[in-house]
């Protein structure tokens, strides 16, 4: 149901990629409220203090599932936008790296996290996140996306990692 809503945009942002485009989805108030539905029904009974969700399109996803989950939400934020003290982590792309920061004191140690994202590819990103609330003390209990690229075999490098994945919908 999902995957109708999103656009597909061939050879964006470079020639061989197939850009899954979620703000079809995001505009359609029907769409945008089912999924957060859908993900807040995946984590029925779950309790987590905090959402943790990565820039920019997890912000988007994330901040309207924390409130529905009752949790805080943290942005994992590209390098040099947040205020206050950090800790950094790298992490490869296709072609070259990037990096990922939270703010020092945005999780206390035990608290049970949630990361959001609306895509999973390599699964690079999210296990940065994943390495940012540990370093803090964090328990990453689970990771919810909004799209799987099962190809590219970011579920099972999360699950390596010891962190349970689940996706609205995929796209091979
Ligand atoms: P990964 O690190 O798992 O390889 O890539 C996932 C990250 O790249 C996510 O933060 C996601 O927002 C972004 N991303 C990569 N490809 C796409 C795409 O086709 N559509 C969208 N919406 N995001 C993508």
């Amino acid at each position: 149901m999902f995957e109708a809503l999103i656009r597909t945009i061939p050879d964006h942002p470079q020639p061989g990629i197939q850009f899954r485009d979620i703000t079809t989805l995001l505009q359609d108030k029907q769409g945008f409220a089912a999924a957060i539905d859908a993900l807040a029904q995946a984590y029925a009974g779950h309790q987590f203090d905090k959402v943790v969700a990565m820039e920019a399109r997890g912000f988007i996803i994330g901040a309207a599932l924390a409130v529905r989950l009752g949790a805080g939400f943290v942005p994992a934020r590209k390098p040099g936008k947040l205020p206050w003290a950090t800790i950094s982590q790298a992490y490869q792309l296709e072609y070259g790296s990037d990096a990922l920061e939270v703010h020092e004191d945005a999780i206390a140690p035990g608290e049970r996290i949630l990361l959001v994202d609306d895509l999973i590819a390599t699964g690079g990103t999210a296990l940065a996140a994943v390495a940012l609330v540990r370093q803090l003390g964090g328990v990453v209990e689970q990771a919810a996306f909004v799209i799987n690229l099962p190809e590219l075999g970011g579920m099972q490098q999360l699950a390596s990692a010891g962190v349970h994945g689940f996706a609205l919908c995929q796209f091979s």
